[in-house]
């Protein structure tokens, strides 16, 4: 189980397959109504001493989570946000090159169930819907970004590859965060399912703090994690919230 968790800490966490379900397509996650309000509760709570930590950019974790809003990493650490708005890009300027776009495009046409999903530094491809493609999709994007590049690497997910630029990772998200207000001086939780959530573990391990993963501690199931959420917000809050936030709040 979990361990609970008090208002010095500061919470990092992923979001896809951690606080939402995997769907079979990026656009089509469920965001649960309370969800917002849940972590819009736990960030008071905590004086701030919240992000999100996702591979999508930070417009996108707005967009899902909206009217929420708080500190973030996006595009794994690409974009920074911290509590008080001010935003960062590291390193600034740097795109994955629009001929690599293109020739994943046509690789998406040629083969059904492959989704290319931009992003404003790099670019997802997805083969949940065609895993049969593993191989091939691979193939495609090593031959793209070989492991010697000097700027981009190739960032494993679940069911997806991802091209992005090689100076960061999760982990260097939550470093940088950790390193000021209302971060600085907590002790850090990250809670993440994928491979890419791993250094923002180790980064939060080295902060005296904990990583916990989401297959291990929640049984793979983010409405476990919702439902600890809620529990710690209930427990350090005081009161109840508005609502419960499924039928996994017992977690
Ligand atoms: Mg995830």
């Amino acid at each position: 189980m979990a361990p609970d968790f008090d208002r010095m800490t500061a919470l990092f966490l992923d979001l896809d397959g951690t606080l939402l379900e995997i769907a079979a397509t990026p656009e089509t996650v469920v965001v649960p109504p309370a969800l917002p309000v849940l972590l819009d509760h736990l960030r008071a709570l905590l004086g701030g001493a919240l992000a999100i930590v996702s591979g999508r950019s930070i417009v996108t974790i707005d967009q899902l989570l909206k009217p929420f809003k708080s500190a973030a990493a996006g595009e794994h650490g690409v974009g920074l946000r911290f509590d008080d708005g001010t935003t960062e890009e590291m390193p600034a300027g740097l795109a994955v090159p629009e001929a690599w776009r293109d020739s994943l495009r046509t690789l998406a046409e040629r083969w059904p169930g492959i989704l290319i999903e931009p992003k404003q530094h790099g670019c997802a491809v997805h083969y949940r819907l065609a895993p049969e493609r593993h191989d091939d999709v691979w193939k495609a994007v090593r031959a793209l970004v070989p492991d010697d590049h000097p700027l981009f690497r190739l960032i494993p997910a679940r069911e997806a590859v991802e091209i992005g630029p090689r100076a960061t990772s999760k982990g260097f998200a939550v470093e940088r965060l950790m390193a000021g207000s209302p971060f600085r001086g907590r002790r850090p939780i990250f809670v993440g399912d994928d491979f890419t959530d791993e250094a923002g573990m180790s980064a939060a391990r080295r902060f005296g703090g904990e990583g916990l993963r989401v297959a291990e501690m929640f049984k793979g199931d983010p409405a476990l994690v919702r439902g600890w959420l809620a529990n710690n917000a209930e427990r350090l809050g005081g009161r109840p919230l508005p609502q419960r936030m499924s039928a996994g709040a017992s977690a």
